[in-house]
């Protein structure tokens, strides 16, 4: 059987790192398998889902490249959901009920005040289809409960979590359809489970208790469950459910440099106990990704630790990659010049304007002024050759007797206006030797 995995977002706004993560796991387990990654849209409220949320989602999983062997959209399947749903009644697992909100609150609390869980009592089991019709004649309309099976122990074997075992009878039928006939999201998720073939389903620990009705619905529809794993939540560095990360989206992270592969190098191993590092390779990512490494303690989530991680990917980026986000005229040379200087490729820029000039380098005095004229005169009397930086500091340590700091700093400093900066051997050549004369004389 081969593995079919969906992620399933509603499209009530854009993907934020939580749910980032989620569909990054999704997609690795599927492509690990050689299986198929589905981007399901639970759209099935229709007053709150967007079109523009739907685009986002997709180019949000385009940029980060997870991109979705096939893509379904719940609001499409209403009628299935209708001929499912069907069968559900036929059979006695859904009931129809009439209490308001106001009512199932009242229970609610007076069950509480006994000391008692608060569990929907199943009083309109009892209605009789006289009852029904009467309501009906009222203009009353009901609203449908998933009957769950008391008799039946619920048990998975959850792939992070273990073993996971649940008592029906402590929990309530729950709600599966509204009185206006729209759909909670519990039922329609396991039909298109079902009809979609899903065979591994990996989602946040909020899900759990979803998990224990689900069970029962796919029994109910007489099928064995897809295998489950339910992850512990992402957090803040601070340890809490932050704001800021709940709301922290791919635009935000790409306009602040964040390569995708930092994003999912972060994401694939945070949480686990395997180590995080920052892999460009995404399939890397997928022949190493391992369900039983998952922690059940909250991953910490840090956009330092991104950061860190970004400029590590970006150490490793070919040009070919960043060749289009480059200032023009930037050569492969240049790149690799530059980029094990750099935190994010936009920074690139900055070093292309240093090796194309003018650099604003600081005034120099007394001796170091006659050092740069020196620096001058030897490059001027020789060859340039292919590693004019040897050539230049070589004949400099001869001539003055100056070395390490006091050798290269001044004309790194001539030469590009800064104290740090990538290897001046490689800059050399790309600043140019009219470039670089041109400017040691300014300042000699
Ligand atoms: N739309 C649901 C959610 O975003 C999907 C949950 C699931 O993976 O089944 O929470």
């Amino acid at each position: 059987m081969s593995v079919v995995t969906r992620f399933a977002p509603s499209p009530t706004g854009t993907l934020h790192v939580g749910n980032v993560r989620t569909a990054l796991h999704n997609w690795l387990l599927a492509r690990q398998a050689g299986g198929r990654f589905l981007l399901r849209i639970d759209d099935t409220d229709q007053a709150r889902s967007r079109e523009d949320y739907v685009e986002a989602i997709r180019a949000d999983l385009e940029w980060l490249g997870l991109v979705p062997d096939g893509e379904e959209r719940q609001s499409a399947r209403f009628d299935l959901y209708e001929r499912e749903f069907r069968k559900l009644v036929e059979a006695g697992r859904v009931y129809r009920c009439y209490e308001t909100a106001q009512e199932l609150d009242l229970k609610r609390k007076v069950l509480l005040g006994r000391g008692l869980p608060p569990i929907y009592d199943r009083a309109a089991l009892d209605l009789t289809e006289a009852d029904h019709e009467a309501k009906a004649a009222a203009g009353e309309r009901p609203h449908w409960r998933f009957l769950l099976d008391r008799t039946r122990a619920i048990e998975w074997i959850d792939g992070i979590r273990g073993r996971q075992h649940f008592d029906a009878a402590q929990m309530s039928d729950p709600v599966i359809r509204r009185a206006d006939g729209s759909w909670l999201y519990m039922l329609p998720s396991v039909i298109d489970d079902i009809a979609m073939g899903v065979t591994d389903v990996l989602r946040g620990e909020d899900h759990v208790s979803n998990t224990a009705t689900q069970v029962q619905m796919f029994a109910a529809f007489g099928m064995d469950p897809p295998a489950f794993a339910h992850e512990a939540l992402l957090v803040g560095s601070e340890g809490k459910l932050s704001k800021r990360l709940g709301s922290l989206g791919m635009a935000e992270l790409r306009a602040e440099g964040i390569e995708p592969e930092a994003v999912l190098s972060l994401l694939a191993r945070l949480g686990t106990s395997q180590p995080v590092e920052a892999v460009i390779d995404r399939e890397q990512l997928a022949a190493n990704f391992q369900l039983d490494t998952f922690g059940r303690a909250p991953a910490r989530f840090d956009e330092a630790e991104l950061a860190r991680l970004n400029a590590q990917v970006v150490h490793q980026l070919p040009f070919a990659a960043v060749a289009e986000r480059l200032p023009d005229g930037m050569d492969e040379a240049a790149w690799q010049a530059v980029r094990p200087n750099l935190a994010t490729v936009a920074e690139a820029a900055d070093w292309w304007a240093v090796i194309k000039g003018p650099v604003s380098a600081p005034d120099f005095e007394g001796e170091d002024r006659s050092y740069l004229k020196a620096a001058a005169d030897a490059l001027a009397a020789q060859e340039w050759g292919d590693n004019p930086r040897a050539a230049l500091t070589g004949a400099l340590k001869e001539s003055t007797g100056r070395k390490g700091k006091a050798l290269f700093l001044p004309l790194r400093l001539a030469l590009t206006g800064r104290e740090h900066g990538p290897d001046m051997a490689a800059l050399l050549p790309l600043i140019g030797r009219d470039e670089v004369l041109a400017r040691l004389r300014a300042l000699g």
